[in-house]
């Protein structure tokens, strides 16, 4: 390297900036003796062309290696721009370091994490990425009669030519869960609109399946924050600690089906029982994934007045097992099935929830109360989020024929039950080879439900008692049959 070159290098990393990615070595091709030559990254050749990086890979990997996404519906929008104007800006996203970009067009929809922005444009004009122009711009979407090229220039800008990525296209709406048709009603689900009430471990996984079979609009409701004993059960991470719920699963919806609609209320609904019933109005479904029976007779005198179907889920303590419950218009309601005013010997998986509503006193002390949190395993919640996702599809598809229409004719109960471990409540039950006519543990059981004659909430009989009462007239009404 002569000083010349030496300058040159030296000009390129204070106006870049040290880049390790750039520090390796470049090939460059001499016509003159038809051979090419190694030179330090980052600097232009005097005489000679530089064609491609020496890397690990081969020195032929670097072409095509560089992938990059593009939005079907973010084209579109941009190719109207393009009809008035030369260039549109484009925001390139960096996935992996030099790898993978995601291109955006528009980028105030986007929600997604990952805000650094490189800085591209589009345009139908191929002398723009020949010129010299665009010499700050690292991205040149080419608008062609055979669709849209993805022109790229790596670090630094001053010795790169512009390199052809690999383009992929991520689909636009209608054909986004395409995969799904045929055992989905895809288009029906898109326009249903689904009350998430209580985001946390339930309510966190059901949104995120309820998106990814493709309902189109959520409401999310949750006045919690995600705090570092939530990790284990959650699908919030690390890097969500201290973020109210609601942004966290809009993100994780946003995520799997960046068209969905999605409004947030980090309001405790006990608080806010005139937003209950107006959400629930609203709502196609309800998801009650609350921790408490305050909340679960609230949202239930709720869909009892404005005639919506509800789906309850919970876990006993330490996830031995749990129930889910269903409610119809016209049948048995949640306070039919536990009767009111019973405290059921439920998880208590947060101390600051189970102390507001009175599941934990008030005189008992910081520490006591600690040992009473008694969480599952999150594979021990998944079983029971599971049945809660397959019973709001049926009803969300209800009458219209898809792949799970037979589920209506299997899924007829209001009540279910699941056990997963001979533990405790469970002791007595028989290891599922040997029990016969008998229950076992991890399958599902319906559970016949009557409506309570004097039901304060639906005024229908109370069959069942909570505690080991319920669960023993559970057993007994438990049809063998299914
Ligand atoms: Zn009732």
């Amino acid at each position: 390297m002569n000083e010349n070159q030496l300058n040159n290098l030296a000009e390129n990393i204070r106006e870049e900036g040290y880049n390790p990615a750039t520090s390796g070595t470049d090939l460059v091709y001499d016509p003159a003796s038809g051979e090419f030559r190694t030179v330090p990254r980052g600097y232009s050749p005097s005489n000679g062309e530089t064609v491609t990086k020496f890397t690990e890979g081969g020195f032929a990997s670097e072409s095509g290696h560089v992938m990059v996404y593009l939005r079907e519906d973010e084209l579109k929008s941009a190719e109207e721009a393009l009809g008035s104007a030369e260039e549109v800006p484009a925001y390139v996203e960096e996935i992996d370091s030099d790898e993978v970009f995601h291109i955006h067009f528009q980028p105030e929809i986007k929600k997604l994490p990952g805000e650094l922005r490189l800085p591209g444009f589009c345009t139908r004009d191929r002398n723009a990425i020949n010129g010299l122009s665009h010499s700050s711009l690292r991205f040149c979407v080419l608008l062609t009669e055979d669709g849209p090229e993805v022109w790229y220039r790596l670090r630094p800008l001053k010795s790169r030519q512009w390199a052809q990525a690999e383009a992929f296209i991520v689909p636009s709406e209608e054909n986004l869960f395409s995969r799904s048709k045929g055992i989905l009603e895809v288009d029906i689900l898109r326009d249903k609109r689904v009350l998430v009430i209580g985001l946390g471990s339930f309510g966190s996984q059901i949104s995120i399946e309820l998106a990814k079979a493709g309902v189109g609009h959520f409401a999310l409701m949750d006045f919690d924050r995600v705090e570092l004993h939530n990790l284990s059960r959650h699908t919030a991470t690390i890097h969500d600690l201290g973020r109210l719920k609601t942004n966290v699963i809009e993100e994780a919806i946003l995520g799997k089906n960046p068209y969905a609609k999605v409004e947030k209320f980090p309001v405790n609904i006990n608080e806010d029982l005139p937003l209950l019933y107006e959400e629930v109005e609203k709502a196609d479904l309800v998801i009650c994934a609350t921790d408490n029976n305050t909340s679960r007779f609230n949202i239930s005198g709720a869909l009892v007045e404005k005639g919506k179907v509800g789906i309850f889920g919970r876990a006993i303590t330490r996830a031995e097992g749990g129930d889910v419950f269903r409610y119809r218009p016209g049948g048995p309601c949640y306070c039919c099935v536990v009767g009111a005013g019973n405290l059921q010997e439920e998880e208590i998986s947060d101390v600051a929830s189970a102390r507001r509503d009175g599941r934990i006193a008030a005189y008992v002390s910081a520490e006591d109360a600690e040992a009473m949190v008694q969480v599952g395993l999150s594979s021990d919640i998944e079983p029971i989020c599971n049945l809660m996702v397959k019973l709001a599809l049926v009803e969300l598809s209800r009458g219209k024929e898809s792949g799970i229409s037979s589920l209506e004719e299997e899924l007829t109960y209001d009540c279910y039950l699941w056990a997963n471990r001979r533990d405790r409540h469970y002791a007595n039950w028989k290891p599922f080879p040997a029990a016969g006519q008998l229950p076992s543990i991890l399958r599902w059981y319906g559970v016949k439900v009557n409506k309570d004659e004097h039901c304060p909430i639906c005024s229908g009989n109370i069959v069942l008692d909570d505690g080991e009462e319920e669960i023993n007239a559970m057993a007994s009404n438990i049809d063998l049959n299914q």
